[in-house]
């Protein structure tokens, strides 16, 4: 199958071509069709299988011709997260260059007025997240009675995070000869029916799961005490063959205390997770991209999704407690054709997690002594332990990050060690708030195409 067989204009077709895409993934090719013959569907499906292009590509043929309205967006793409959001409008510029199409991107913690003055002008896409959106239009700043085509992206993600509520009432909104895709890894009842009330006969489409049917990922399980699972993380990243990782945690804290302490022991750390206001995030999130540094160390709310290339080792500190976010957390590696490693480590109290892991997965996760892994190559650190954060002494820590560069690793990047992060902790929380953004708005959030 090419992409030049599934009906995309040429403009299009150009831009593919010039994101070097080949050929199409199996949910391109199954969905792109019917979305261009203005058929409903649904779409089992997951990031890293090439999705956003999957409904991305054939919307911007859909709204190529045809005038915006002020205040009335001619399509809604509805995100779980401000960082999906973005990426999906990143993912519409780079797709729509050579098309004349304007968008706006609706998340919390970016000035309303920007928002406000963007989707007067009219706009043709319109991404959002559910509680920005909800907030806008009940201020009678937004019309959906012009929308003719809606996609609701990660609705098993969205009902995660309470949102149905939000989108069932959106939809209501939205005229009933509009256009309905939905995207959802799995299809859990709340699901089942919210897309039994809002589609209308829709065409399902279904790609494995990325983590069942992605051989590229060569997946572990070390058993390991919660004491010694940092000396079994730098024992793997000093010996094996580790060019970036991003390592999960469950809690947000231990996210924090994971990275300063890896920091201090020399290694180039970032973190992201939910307590970090939204260009905190972007930023780090920017840094590792970059290469600047090579270590990321992540919460599920603030990762899920996330399209971070060519990771080449997943490593679970924390085995997850939703079965779904092993998946998730696995996806980031092994990506669009490269292969990858994921490594989990499991104490003893953790076995019923890896029994519903291997349950939802299929497959039995092969088990490797930790006396595999070798003895990591320099002492870490003796000051604290991210086991005990509260022993670490803010003043003191700028003399231990010092001390951390002259014993820095070798990494992707010759830039200086990542500062401490300034952000405030607030008390822990696991789900993702819409906390504030003070920082710079990146180009791309305020994006208009070709405009
Ligand atoms: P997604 O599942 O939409 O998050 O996409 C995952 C990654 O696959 C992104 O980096 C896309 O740029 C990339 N991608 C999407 N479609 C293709 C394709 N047809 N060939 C190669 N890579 C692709």
């Amino acid at each position: 199958m090419k992409f030049a067989d599934l009906g995309l204009s040429d403009e299009l077709l150009k831009a593919v071509a010039d994101a070097g895409y080949d050929e199409p993934t199996p949910i391109q090719a199954q969905a792109i069709p019917p979305v261009l013959m203005m058929k409903d569907i649904i779409g089992i499906a997951q990031t890293g299988t090439g999705k956003t292009a999957s409904f991305v590509l054939p919307m911007i043929d859909i709204l190529a011709h045809g005038r915006s309205r002020a205040r009335m967006p001619r399509s809604l793409i509805l995100e779980p997260t401000r960082e999906l959001a973005a990426q999906v409008a990143e993912n519409f510029e780079k797709y729509g260059k050579n098309h004349n199409l304007s968008m706006a991107l609706l998340i919390g913690g970016v000035s309303m007025g920007d928002q406000v003055k963007a989707l007067e002008k009219g706009v043709d896409v319109l991404i959002a997240t559910p509680g920005r959106l909800m907030d806008l239009f009940e201020r009678g700043r937004i019309l959906m009675s012009g929308c003719e085509l809606l996609v609701i992206d990660e609705a098993d993600r969205m009902l995660d995070m309470g949102f149905i509520p939000d989108i069932e009432q959106i939809c209501s909104k939205l005229p009933s000869t509009r256009q309905t895709m939905l995207f959802s890894a799995t299809m859990p009842p709340p699901i089942k029916k919210l897309s039994d009330q809002f589609l209308n006969n829709p065409k399902s489409v279904e790609v494995s799961r990325p983590a069942t049917a992605n051989t590229s990922i060569d997946q572990s399980i070390i058993n390991v005490a919660p004491k010694a699972k940092r000396k079994l993380l730098y024992g793997i990243l000093d010996n094996e063959g580790v060019d970036t990782a991003i390592i999960f945690c469950n809690r947000k804290t231990e996210v924090r205390d994971l990275c300063q302490q890896m920091r201090k022991d020399g290694f180039d750390a970032g973190q992201i997770h939910g307590d970090m206001d939204q260009s905190s995030r972007l930023a780090e999130l920017e840094r590792f991209k970059s290469g600047e540094i090579n270590i990321l160390c992540a919460s599920d709310v603030a990762a899920r999704g996330l399209d971070i290339k060519g990771v080449s080792h997943v490593v679970n500190y924390d085995i997850p407690w939703h079965p779904d976010d092993y998946v998730h957390r696995i996806g980031r590696t092994g990506r669009a054709g490269a292969t990858g490693i994921a490594i989990t480590f499991v104490t003893k109290r953790d076995d019923e997690h890896v029994d519903s892991i291997e349950k939802l997965t299929g497959i039995k996760i092969p088990v490797r002594d930790s006396k595999s892994v070798k003895p990591e190559k320099r002492q870490s650190s003796k000051t604290s332990s991210p086991d005990k954060p509260k022993g670490d002494k803010p003043k003191k820590q700028h003399a231990d990050d010092k001390a951390g560069e002259a014993k820095k690793r070798p990494s992707k990047s010759s830039e200086k060690s990542a500062k401490p992060s300034k952000e405030q902790p607030k008390p822990e929380a696991i789900d993702e708030e819409e906390d504030g953004w003070n920082g710079p708005v990146p180009g791309f959030l305020d994006a208009k195409l070709n405009r």
